[in-house]
């Protein structure tokens, strides 16, 4: 600030501003500044994935998609609202990219946004369950304005993680909005958190004020990997990467999901 206050005050006099247009231009840089210090921050508390906007997402590679209605969730005003956005299909059509992009929207509008996979959000359960500390993490997932809950349906809820889903999802009820992601129909919810009652009061509560996009499309990934002519390889070749989820023990999988979610 001081730096930028020499600037301005040598602008000032060099071009004879008026007091009050120095005090303007003072505030403005002050008020750019603050605005840029709370969206560096929400965006690392939302723990999103990755950072991507609209603008990245190619709208020609899904005509069915609506991007007018889009574009208008992106002014953030169904977080206003309280209301809910689902977004279902098969894997790849750009689901979390949309999430993502609607939460960043949101983050710019001063909004604060939470991201959660449901299969970290299980871990995460059975955690504090040990630890004693599932009221306390309940309140933490009621607190932000947005709540992003990617991949529902990836894996099954036991029982527990299904009561806290329902019991998060009741919480927020009109009152903070949630962006879901499925590559399952509602009707096959009942499967995912086997219990069909619970299924249908989660989805009562999340449907009431909502907006559901059904991406029908390609998968944007595997138009990729044809372009790059190995499609026809994934089958046979084993990805090879760092451990695979299913390669870490259970404890290392949560300690590294805990850690990652630190002071929520
Ligand atoms: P899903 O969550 O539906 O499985 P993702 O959002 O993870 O799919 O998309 C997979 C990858 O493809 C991501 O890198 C995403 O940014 C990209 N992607 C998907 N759809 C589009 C699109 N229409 N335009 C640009 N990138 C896309
Ligand atoms: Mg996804």
């Amino acid at each position: 600030m001081p730096e930028r206050l020499d600037q301005l005050a040598e602008e000032a006099a060099k071009e004879s501003w008026t007091y009050v247009e120095f005090l303007d231009r003072v505030l403005d840089g002050e008020v750019s500044a603050r605005v840029e210090r709370d969206v560096t921050m929400k965006t690392r508390l939302a723990h999103l994935p990755f950072v991507k906007t609209l603008d990245q997402f190619d709208f020609s590679f899904q005509p069915a998609l609506n991007e007018a209605q889009i574009r208008e969730l992106a002014t953030a005003r169904f977080v206003a609202h309280g209301e809910n956005i689902l977004l279902l299909g098969p894997p790849g059509v750009g689901k979390t990219h949309l999430a993502v992009s609607l939460g960043v929207a949101a983050i710019m509008q001063g909004i604060s946004v939470v991201f959660f996979t449901v299969a970290d959000l299980v871990d995460l359960v059975h955690q504090d369950v040990k630890e004693d500390r599932l009221e306390r993490r309940l309140h933490a997932l009621c607190k932000p304005n947005l709540l992003i809950l990617d991949e529902m349906g990836y894996v099954p809820l036991d029982q527990r993680s299904a009561q806290f889903l329902f019991r998060v999802i009741s919480r927020r009820y009109q009152k903070g909005s949630i962006i879901l992601t499925s590559n399952k129909s509602y009707g096959e919810w009942g499967d995912v958190v086997s219990d069909y009652v619970l299924a249908t009061a989660m989805l009562d509560r999340l449907l009431h004020y909502s907006t559901t996009m059904n991406i029908r499309g390609e998968s944007y990934r595997l138009r990729e990997k044809r372009k790059a002519g190995v499609f026809h390889d994934l089958s046979a070749k084993p990805v090879k990467d760092s451990p695979s989820s299913s390669q870490k023990t259970q404890g290392e999988r949560q300690r590294e999901i805990s850690s990652r979610y630190d002071g929520l």
